[in-house]
């Protein structure tokens, strides 16, 4: 039997946050005693106008930086986006790919997930692949199907423990305050790791981080982090209160 990865809980910003917002992360370094870096890692995904000053703002506080997308090239003619290299370069070490707004809002395939990833690859990043269930999908019994068909469509196989987070995240829990049982949580998070035995490696699968994602708050963390399998947390909306987020961290 191998230990249980380092956790890790990662804050997504989504579309929020502005210079001021430097105070929210000067308070999650001031949070982030000896006592909390000995048990858990921390990352912070500002929108990407953040990504270079929260970088700089974060060198010596051992608060990693992400970006929440990038582009699957490393640099042409795409107005708007953003290279996985362009957030290496501002000091990311992280990246989401194939969150649930980003398959929603921008039609993102797992191929297309899948293709980002390998370029958070090339550029050192460690990618956070997110899959994740509807409500629809869940309520007719296709949760396992789903998130199985995701993972092997969007994982690529360079992946390894080092550069490979998975973000299970069920969609009808993001923003809603609902959240699976424990049980539920399990038995995906169950599947992933299974399943990460045949994409990467019986060696490395068992280091793969498998986090949980959706409405995770203080008041619920230690029973969700509990769960077998759950190896940190993805926090959208309590990742924007240093306190809460600490508080979610917290509870390891
Ligand atoms: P939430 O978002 O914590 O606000 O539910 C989670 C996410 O979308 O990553």
């Amino acid at each position: 039997s191998v230990d249980r990865p380092r956790p890790l809980v990662a804050g997504n910003w989504k579309m929020n946050g502005l210079k001021s917002s430097a105070r929210v992360l000067s308070e999650v370094h001031a949070g982030y005693t000896p006592g909390l870096k000995a048990k858990v890692d921390l990352a912070v995904c500002p929108p990407a106008t953040l990504v270079g000053a929260f970088a700089i703002q974060s060198v010596g506080s051992r608060v990693a930086i992400g970006g929440q997308d990038c582009h699957a090239k490393e640099t042409g003619a795409f107005t708007g986006d953003i290279s996985a290299e362009m957030l290496a370069d501002a000091g990311a070490s992280y990246v989401l790919v194939g969150h649930s707004e980003r398959r929603q809002y921008h039609a993102e395939k797992d191929t297309d997930v899948c293709n980002k990833a390998v370029a958070a690859h090339r550029a050192g990043l460690t990618a956070i692949v997110c899959v994740g269930e509807t409500r629809e999908e869940r309520e007719s019994g296709r949760t396992l199907a789903v998130v199985k068909k995701q993972l092997r469509g969007s994982i690529p196989a360079d992946s390894n423990s080092r550069n490979l987070v998975v973000a299970y995240e069920p969609v009808w829990a993001i923003g809603t305050g609902l959240t699976p049982t424990a049980a539920d949580v399990a038995e995906v998070h169950t599947l992933i790791r299974e399943e990460l035995k045949r994409l990467v490696g019986k060696a490395e699968q068992a280091k793969v981080r498998i986090l949980y994602g959706g409405s995770v708050k203080p008041s619920n963390a230690a029973e969700l982090m509990a769960v077998e399998n759950v190896d940190g947390a993805l926090v959208g909306g309590a990742s924007l209160v240093a306190a809460d987020f600490l508080g979610i961290a917290g509870a390891y």
